[in-house]
């Protein structure tokens, strides 16, 4: 936690902001520690309060240090409106509901102003400290250690929804705390959809199989996906293994771009150019990658209209993937840690 508020209140300048409201369930978990999942934390320049309500009492103080913990028993705004010094400008999350939103702006009354910020804390979640990479490395090794178990379970007549639950099932085996998403096994017909829903069906020879799945350990997750081509010897087999081999290639031109400092959407277009080369370019239907960290989703954004530059710290993914109705889909997903030296793949 060491330098994360010091370096959220560096922000507070440029934005003319006396204090923040961070009510984001991570963001407030990076900021301070705390799990629980009703919570918010109010930074001063001076002062670190985090609210939270009589359920998470013991816990708030065992999960923090040196923040000024405190319990409200009718509501986070009205508790927080009483904790605001008068005349301030507060920034608040644009994430908040509506519904918090309406109440702040109620107690806040003409005592202080409230301004809407967007991806503060986010940003800085975007540069991984050494501890946080322990953490990712830790979820990625639960995850990866269940697919190893599993593959054997690939075969012709396995049931996507079984191999689904087998996958998350061993992830917390390996001592994750659960997937950090839906574990995605698009077979066949299924797999030229980016996202397919698990369902009944059982795997065939031929099949495209794309499975994408993912770790949570201690709040951090991980995320990766392989395509497997089952037992194949069929007619468009020529096809299967053109568009693997491009995937390859995309994954490939995108870790040559990846130099420190590089633009993410120049990354993004590697990647794109050399599907267009391969003919392939029009079946990459979504962007090349996303930071990962408490969030599956998170900073910095890897696409073509991407304002990111990749800096060292960062943790992303590399995800080229094409997807052919009636063929299938293909999609090689990694993690990759930036580093002074280059990418390191954490997958
Ligand atoms: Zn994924
Ligand atoms: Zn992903």
């Amino acid at each position: 936690m060491e330098g994360r508020l010091e370096r959220l209140r560096l922000l507070f300048d440029d934005a003319g902001f006396d204090c923040m409201l961070v009510t984001k369930a991570e963001n407030v978990r990076y900021l301070c520690g705390f799990r629980g999942s009703s919570g918010a934390a109010l930074v001063t320049l001076d002062e670190s309060i985090l609210i939270t309500d009589g359920r998470y009492r013991e816990q708030a103080s065992r999960e923090t240090t040196d923040w000024d913990v405190r319990i409200h028993t009718s509501g986070i705004a009205e508790a927080v409106a009483k904790m605001v010094p008068r005349n301030t400008r507060c920034g608040f999350e644009v994430t908040v509901s509506f519904e918090l939103y309406r109440r702040l702006v109620d107690s806040a009354g003409d005592s202080f102003s409230l301004d809407p910020v967007e991806g503060a804390v986010e940003s800085l979640r975007a540069l991984k400290d050494s501890g946080e990479i322990q953490l990712m490395k830790a979820a990625i090794q639960c995850a990866s250690a269940a697919f190893e178990e599993a593959s054997g379970m690939f075969a012709e007549g396995a049931v996507e929804r079984r191999l689904a639950a087998e996958l998350d099932y061993r992830m917390v085996l390996a001592g994750a705390d659960g997937p950090a998403f839906d574990t995605v096994v698009a077979s066949g017909p299924n797999s030229s959809l980016p996202h397919s829903p698990l369902t009944d069906r059982r795997l065939e020879a031929g099949d495209l199989v794309v499975v994408d799945f993912g770790a949570v350990k201690d709040g951090y997750r991980s995320d990766t996906t392989r395509t497997l081509l089952i037992n194949s010897s069929g007619t468009d087999d020529v096809r299967k293994s053109e568009a693997l081999s491009a995937v390859k290639a995309a994954r490939e031109a995108a870790l040559e771009a990846l130099t420190p400092g590089v633009k993410a959407l120049n990354v993004d277009a590697a990647a794109r150019d050399r599907l267009a080369e391969l003919g392939l370019v029009e079946h990459f239907t979504h962007s090349l990658g996303h930071g990962v960290g408490l969030e599956t989703h998170e900073k910095p954004t890897l696409s073509a209209v991407s304002d990111d530059t990749l800096e060292p710290g960062m943790v992303f993914t590399i995800e080229p993937g094409v997807y052919i109705e009636g063929l299938g889909g293909v999609r090689i997903e990694d993690i990759v840690l930036m580093t002074p030296d280059g990418p390191e793949i954490l997958t």
